[in-house]
């Protein structure tokens, strides 16, 4: 029993140190990425939405021509018709489904009192509320609670599993396993999770494509 706790007590020291130096060779590498590139709150809820199944270069035309139309609010996307909507998030792609979602979200922020009512709840009940709402998937509510309420949940994407899969961090790939190995593994600190997921990203769209460039990333001694 002892020999187990003690070969369970190592596994967790060495997967908490490589969870955590994976992070620091990405900030050394790529330096702080400013996450999420958005002016306020409520554009991070937008872009959450528009963001699933779709290149971040798409979301950013899409919330351009929100602006344009001074539509880049909930209580906007809540009043605007929403044929108008579909039109503005053209570029996002899928936007028939999304434009429900968009409105599914602005109901939802209206109906409970705005971002700083929901501020008071709790990360859990918070999560559960947005989990509520149709069209919000675990992703998509933990970019909300993390980018715009600042709360520390590891958002997990196709970029992090790919990278646990390919670094053999865990066998299991599911997004709540995913997120408990970072979570477990890491100072339970918003900034950093802000900045790891980010760091996540980047270095997928640069080296860890579906071709992986393994010789110059700076995570090859990871491998
Ligand atoms: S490119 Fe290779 S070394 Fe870099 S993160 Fe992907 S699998 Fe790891």
């Amino acid at each position: 029993m002892v020999y187990l706790a003690k070969i369970f007590k190592l596994n967790y020291i060495f997967s908490m140190n490589k969870i955590m130096q994976i992070y620091e060779k990405l900030f050394e590498f790529y330096g702080p990425q400013h996450w999420w590139p958005a002016e306020d709150k409520e554009e991070i809820i937008i872009g959450a939405v528009l963001t699933q199944n779709t290149a971040w270069k798409n979301v950013e035309k899409a919330i351009q021509n929100l602006k344009a139309k001074n539509l880049c609010s909930l209580a906007a996307i809540f009043e605007i018709d929403i044929e108008e909507l579909k039109d503005a998030i053209k570029p996002a792609g899928f936007f028939n489904q999304k434009s429900i979602y968009l409105k599914n979200i602005s109901r939802f922020f209206k109906e409970e009192g705005g971002i700083e009512k929901l501020s008071n709840f709790q990360t859990e009940k918070l999560r559960k509320k947005l989990l509520n709402v149709k069209g919000i998937g675990k992703e998509t509510a933990d970019s909300i609670l993390l980018y715009a309420f600042q709360r520390p949940i590891f958002v997990i994407d196709a970029y992090t599993k790919r990278l646990a899969e390919r670094h053999k961090l865990t066998e299991k790939l599911d997004y709540d396993s995913l997120q408990r190995l970072f979570t477990n593994n890491l100072p339970k600190d918003h900034q950093l999770f802000n900045e790891y997921h980010a760091l996540i990203v980047k270095n997928a769209k640069e080296f860890c494509r579906k071709k992986p460039d393994c010789k110059n990333c700076p995570l090859k001694e990871f491998l």
